[in-house]
């Protein structure tokens, strides 16, 4: 009775959300719900038959989600999804009242949850989960939650509290999640990649996290630095040390914007996998959605296939038509999300036009000291043109400044309108514009491009 009402309310807030136009409503309907039946998300996950699937992690949730959704698809499966991202509990119940009939009966099979990394230990217990996915950990919004170490905590406890029988997939090249897993009495398949481009003694970024042992604090030795902290690494102190991983990447090519490829060996196959997702944190994150795939026992043909038909989420690698002009939008949230970014965009275009837009609201993350860990050196000697905008434009400008960039090059415009037409102006016959925003500059700029039709909007997704 109680769930009927919580579900029946949910609806009614997500169409009265749709109709005024508030907001995607994707928080909202389950947080009513939730109100009237507090046991509704612990309820409707045990009638998924197949399960819950968690994924939590700094970079990478939403588009390893996705993935795995495209894979569990083409597998035929209903996946109850909480596609647009809201992945607090609230985003959860939201997704799960969606998908439930009012009598509390699932039309899905599996659920399907990104995770706030916060949240992780109340949606391991709201939702008793058969496969958590663990990314990686990157310093992020560190106004928010305080240290990394502090997640690390909070991971800690919810992995203590997930049923010994759920299989943990992790990316044994991050060695602080690594370090987390080591104790997980049940089922585990780490990923990772077995090589990257360029990746062979390359020095750590000053972006880098975790450079030192969680057992005895003396400094990783890497043989192989694939992204930020993450690579093959051991302590020269205690022996702590990258276990080979069940799901390893191998032959890994990277196409510039045109997205990446990887052979992926697993369970004595080589499943080949490409994506039009560009840059090495998406080979990551399909190895991650193939290696959650293969634990729920999905065949290795259907995971290549459904990588393969994935489409990227909105912002994150998305393509947008500027009006006779390719515009790609990368979201860059991070020091070391941000440095794979550039590194993208200059394998794509050796003199690209780039759009910067940097907010500082409670998503961004309220402190942007974190603009001084990026790499933006990398565009000092290739940007042809950069255009600054958001809430923190000038302080990108200075940031530019300092990185060498010389003024002519960089020109400051405060409205997400102004600074499309900016860029779009500064574009020569099928140069390509590439636009890295933080998240809310990001919906801001997404809401201004699908005002002009270039997009659409992202309830829909
Ligand atoms: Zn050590």
């Amino acid at each position: 009775m109680r769930d009927a009402a919580a579900i029946a309310a949910a609806r009614l807030a997500a169409s009265l959300s749709r109709l005024t136009r508030m907001g995607g409503g994707t928080t909202l309907p389950g947080r009513i719900a939730t109100v009237i039946s507090p046991g509704l998300v612990a309820g409707l996950s045990s009638r998924l038959a197949r399960g819950v699937v968690l994924i939590s992690g700094t970079n990478g949730k939403t588009t390893t989600a996705r993935s795995l959704a495209g894979i569990l698809e083409a597998a035929g499966l209903a996946v109850v999804h909480n596609r647009a991202g809201a992945n607090l509990l609230s985003g959860i119940a939201t997704a799960l009242a969606r998908g439930a009939t009012l009598r509390g009966r699932m039309r899905g099979e599996v659920g399907l949850f990104e995770v706030d990394e916060a949240t992780l230990p109340a949606a391991v217990e709201a939702t008793r989960p058969c496969v958590v996915v663990l990314l990686n950990l990157f310093r992020d919004q560190l106004d928010r939650y305080g240290e990394i170490d502090l997640i690390a905590e909070r991971w800690r406890r919810a992995l203590a509290a997930l049923p010994s029988e759920s299989t943990l997939v992790y990316n044994a090249d991050d060695p602080m999640v690594a370090d987390l897993c080591r104790d997980h009495a049940g089922p585990v398949r780490a990923f990772g990649l077995e090589e990257a481009p360029h990746g062979e003694g390359r020095a750590l970024e000053h972006a880098a996290d975790a450079r030192y042992c969680y057992r005895c604090g003396r400094p990783y030795e890497y043989t192989l630095v694939t992204l930020g902290h993450m690579g093959h690494y051991r302590c020269p102190g205690c022996g702590a040390a990258r276990a080979t991983p069940q799901v390893c990447a191998r032959e890994v090519r990277l196409r510039g914007a045109d997205g990446s490829s990887a052979t992926l060996v697993a369970d004595g196959s080589a499943i080949p996998v490409s994506t039009v997702l560009p840059g090495l944190y998406n080979v990551y994150d399909v190895t991650a959605a193939a290696a959650a795939a293969l634990a729920l026992g999905i065949a290795p043909a259907t995971v290549a296939s459904g990588i393969a038909a994935t489409a990227p989420a909105f912002g994150r690698g998305e393509r947008v038509d500027l009006g006779g002009c390719e515009a790609l939008m990368l979201l860059a949230k991070n020091p070391a999300g941000f440095n794979e970014v550039l590194r993208t965009v200059l394998l794509a275009e050796a003199s690209p036009v780039v759009l910067i837009a940097i907010n500082d609201l409670i998503a961004d993350g309220r402190d942007i000291s974190w603009l001084w860990d990026v790499d933006f050196e990398m565009l000092r000697d290739s940007a042809r043109a950069v255009v600054v905008t958001g809430l923190r434009a000038e302080d990108m400008a200075l940031r530019l400044k300092y990185a060498g960039l010389s003024a002519e090059r960089v020109s400051v415009e405060h409205e997400g309108d102004t600074a499309l037409d900016r860029a779009r102006r500064l574009l020569r016959e099928g140069e390509r514009l590439y636009i890295l925003p933080t998240y809310t500059a990001m919906l801001h700029l997404r809401a201004t491009l699908t005002r002009r039709g270039a997009v659409r909007g992202f309830w829909k997704e």
